[in-house]
């Protein structure tokens, strides 16, 4: 069992005498049969904005810190002593205040936030060119043929990273080490705060065996329910079933669940090429004149965009009206967006002028479609608005419509605007543009 030092970095190809490493003393020791060979790491940095805070005001580093707005705002990060009251990101600031009423509130300060992200980033591409952000503050890695330059084999490195970025910018890391993005991911949230853990393909089908099957990427509360509906909640029982049979009753989706929960992920590792494009068209039913028609059809639109947005964690930095007239000429229309946003609400507002300036009453069209371009990662898009008593309500109501459809299907919610069924469904497409691999 090979075993590394976390905080020398030095390996021993058994475990120590006395659970301690034999070069420094320390007890921070993590062992594996493949830790010498796995070169695939998900870095998470713990409680990012909430460790920031403590770091620039040492007289928080005990106290529970909550980084968040006012009493109407929602957490945006806690540090690990809120977390023991009960407190989570994302919870309405009212409810963790009442949870933990000590709690020192700060405010975010997003564009320090960027820098450390940043300076984190330029540490893990002094290891590797192969990061692959996910957000603001956490990457994917392939250190694959590192070794010889570094001297270190790829989990030598990564705790010396965890080392170098705690000492140098103050922020503790958590470390998965895998054969896969999808394993790296899941073992990065096993040992949280300044964890390093491994997860190998070898031990994926018994580590999954009693876990619940949402943990397995593409599973989203609808898939879970129609699974529990089958009688099935984990996915030792999905495995149990075969691969025939899941791809019998589940489709391509059931070999995929089949592939993941045996550990199987062959999604490579992507530098910095993100999407370029995430756009959402519906071919009308018949050529459309009037405005009132033609802006109805456009809060659903906005609507997808908007939630590939979100899926893919991506925010529009710009928009753009398309139009296609009867006679089958394209029109497109794009403003550049002040500030990048996921909202659909906020996207409605922007291409509503667009294609007022375009329906004059006598141009008929045949297809409206909303693109969103400019793509930036979310943790840039939305956020002081949050604060702002009126700008923050279509965020928030946003994520309540969000929350809704997620336990009830998309369809469960609609707005007024929104045009009733009809018996000519109109065509709809969603196209994505640049990489496909986000997850
Ligand atoms: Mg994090």
């Amino acid at each position: 069992m090979n075993t590394l030092c976390r905080d020398c970095s030095a390996l021993f190809a058994r475990p120590p005498p006395g659970g301690r490493c034999s070069d420094c003393g320390s007890p921070r020791l993590v062992g594996h049969p493949a830790l010498a060979e796995l070169a695939i790491a998900h870095v998470d940095c713990d409680a990012f904005y909430a460790t920031i805070e403590k770091r620039d005001r040492p007289e928080l580093a005990d106290r529970p810190v909550i980084v968040g707005g006012g009493k109407r705002g929602v957490v945006l990060a806690c540090c690990y002593v809120a977390r023991l009251y009960g407190v989570r990101s994302a919870m309405p600031m009212f409810k963790a205040l009442a949870a933990c009423p000590d709690a020192e509130v700060v405010r975010p300060d997003m564009a320090k936030y960027r820098d450390v992200g940043r300076a984190v980033r330029e540490e893990m591409r002094r290891l590797t060119p192969l990061v692959e952000p996910v957000s603001i503050d956490e990457a994917f890695l392939d250190l694959r043929g590192t070794s010889a330059l570094h001297g270190a084999v790829p989990a030598q490195s990564l705790a010396r990273l965890a080392a170098r970025v705690e000492q140098r910018l103050g922020v503790s890391l958590s470390i998965g080490l895998s054969d896969s993005k999808f394993l790296a991911k899941i073992a990065s949230d096993l040992d949280k705060p300044r964890g390093f853990a491994v997860l190998s393909r070898v031990e994926a089908p018994s580590f999954f065996a009693n876990r619940p099957v949402s943990l397995l990427w593409g599973v989203g509360t609808a898939l879970e329910r129609r699974l529990a509906a089958d009688g099935i909640a984990l996915i030792g029982q999905l495995v149990a079933l075969g691969e025939s049979e899941l791809t019998a009753r589940y489709g391509r989706l059931g070999g995929h669940l089949f592939r993941l929960a045996h550990g199987l992920d062959d999604r490579p590792v992507v530098a910095q090429a993100p999407a370029r494009s995430i756009s959402a068209e519906t071919t009308l039913a018949q050529d459309v004149a009037d405005l009132a028609v033609l802006t109805a059809v456009l809060r659903p639109l906005c609507e997808r965009v908007s939630a590939h947005l979100k899926a893919a964690r991506l925010a529009a930095g710009g928009l753009t009206l398309k139009l296609k007239t009867a006679d089958f000429r394209l029109r497109t229309r794009s403003r550049r967006l002040a500030e990048p946003t996921q909202i659909a609400t906020t996207m409605l507002r922007v291409t509503e002028p667009l294609l007022a300036a375009e329906a004059d009453g006598s141009t008929a069209f045949r297809l409206v479609g909303v693109g969103a371009s400019g793509l930036v990662d979310e943790a840039e898009a939305d956020l002081p608005t949050l604060f702002e008593r009126d700008l923050g309500q279509p965020r928030r109501l946003d994520a309540a419509i969000d929350a809704i459809r997620d336990r009830l299907g998309a369809d469960a919610l609609r707005y007024g605007a929104a045009p009733a069924a009809t018996d000519r469904p109109p065509a709809q497409s969603l196209s994505r543009t640049g990489r496909s691999n986000r997850d």
